[in-house]
């Protein structure tokens, strides 16, 4: 059977990760979750005091981009490859809504992108790769063969992303974690480079009333038919 690339795009936290690892799994591919490589991006920004609430300083952060080694590292125990700053495991502390509360303003800044972006054209250039983000299916591999756009309720979406912060102790409240979705969606759906849309090809998905083994069973099936369509021509 031929590899293909699946790419998946979508709003903030409508499961696009738990999904990808799924199929990335199930298929044999590698997973790359492209959001992991912004939230880097942004923790390095926070560490240098180069963003805070009040401050936002593009140009030191531009000055030092080469200074920023991102890599991952496949996990046997997780089943999924972490993410690593500059030899550093950061895999939790990107999580954090801290984190999420600035990675929209640094997606925006083309020279990050362009960075990010020829990275993760290195991760697939080999196909069998599935990888999540906002701009797979539109710029990273507007080739790929299977394009998917999950989306689902603001609520919902924010219910799920702070029922994961509590669980890992996280002290958080429902209507901050709510808002942060909603501006990021905003911010990244609104920005000049690369914004978050709907590639012409891609099978939009709302799974707002479907468990996670049915978005699993249904995207799987989708991604073996391709397979075989692909490998046939
Ligand atoms: O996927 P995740 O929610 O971890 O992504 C964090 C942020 O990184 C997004 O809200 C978006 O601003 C940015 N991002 C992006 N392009 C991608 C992946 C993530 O701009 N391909």
């Amino acid at each position: 059977m031929k590899k293909i690339t699946i790419a998946i795009d979508g709003f903030s936290s409508t499961g696009k990760s738990t999904v990808a690892k799924q199929l990335a799994k199930a298929l044999g591919y590698v997973y790359v979750d492209s959001g992991a490589m912004y939230r880097a991006v942004t923790l390095f920004a926070m560490r240098q005091k180069f963003i805070n609430e009040n401050l936002f300083d593009k140009q030191a952060l531009l000055s030092k981009l080469d200074d920023i080694d991102i890599s991952f590292k496949f996990n046997k125990q997780l089943g999924y490859a972490e993410v690593f700053l500059n030899g550093e495991n950061i895999e939790r502390e990107i999580r954090t809504l801290d984190v999420s509360k600035f990675v929209s303003q640094v997606a925006t800044i083309s020279e990050v992108r362009a960075q990010l972006v020829k990275q993760q054209q290195e991760f697939g250039a080999y196909k069998g790769v599935v990888m999540d983000g906002r701009d797979i299916g539109t710029v990273v591999f507007s080739d790929a063969e299977l394009k998917l756009f999950m989306t689902a309720s603001a609520e919902k979406r924010a219910q799920r992303r702070y029922d994961e912060l509590i669980e890992r102790g996280d002290d958080v409240s429902y209507e901050d974690v709510l808002k942060n979705v909603q501006s990021r969606d905003h911010i990244d759906s609104t920005r000049q480079d690369s914004p978050l849309s709907i590639a012409k090809d891609a099978i939009k998905v709302d799974n707002s009333n479907m468990t996670l083994n049915e978005q699993f069973e249904f995207l799987l099936k989708l991604s073996e038919e391709k397979i075989r369509e692909v490998s046939a021509k």
